[in-house]
This record gives C-alpha cells, sequence and structure tokens, in this order.
C-alpha cells in the first residue's frame, strides 16, 4: 500500500480503477465516483466501499453498451430533466443495485 493521497489502480474484469484525491470540476461535491470508460475514478472514501464499486460498475457496463458519446448526451439531458442521484433515469438501477449490496453485506438479522 503506497500513501494515502498517492494515485492508485486496479483493473477488475477489464475495468480499470483508478483512485484519486478528490473528483474534480465540474463534478459536484458529493460525487465520490464517476466513470469514463473505460475506466472508473473513485475518491478514497470510496475506493474500498464493495457496494459503491457495484454501482459505478454498472454505469461502466451501460457506457459499454450504449457507446460512451451517446451515454454522457442522453445521461446530461436526463439530468436536465430528472435532476441528479436517484431521480435519474441512469442512476436507478445502479442505485437498486447498490442497496442490494449494501443489503446482503448486512447479513441476515
Ligand atoms: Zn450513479
Amino acid at each position: 500500500m503506497i500513501g494515502k493521497k498517492r494515485t492508485m489502480i486496479r483493473v477488475t474484469y477489464g475495468v480499470v480503477e483508478i483512485r484519486v484525491s478528490k473528483i474534480p470540476w465540474p463534478f459536484p461535491s458529493w460525487v465520490y465516483a464517476f466513470v469514463v470508460w473505460p475506466f472508473i475514478f473513485y475518491e478514497p472514501k470510496a475506493w474500498g466501499e464493495e457496494c459503491v464499486q457495484v454501482h459505478e460498475r454498472y454505469h461502466w457496463m451501460d457506457q459499454l453498451r450504449w457507446l460512451l458519446l451517446p451515454w454522457f448526451l442522453v445521461y446530461g439531458m436526463l439530468a436536465i430533466f430528472y435532476g441528479g442521484r436517484e431521480r435519474h433515469p441512469l442512476e436507478r438501477e445502479a442505485y437498486r443495485r447498490q442497496r442490494e449490496c449494501e443489503t446482503q453485506a448486512q447479513g441476515p438479522t
């Protein structure tokens, strides 16, 4: 393990994941991970979060299916009409998978 502030890279099933100290502008401050196929960028606090990885890898697959540029165009247009997070149509399935992962991680009660 190298220093906390340094960039780290891992490759999982063809997904190239990069840890950065901060997600840059134009992303809002509450965004701590984002996908530009074939890369996923994470802030340190999200780097080890398995369920955030489930969420982001869903977008990764989505971008692969749609091809990159159409995905960003459609994502941006839908964000104007629907807003961000779970209101956004392309986020619903990602958040559903993240919650399912989090439920499983808690285990039986
Ligand atoms: Zn998302």
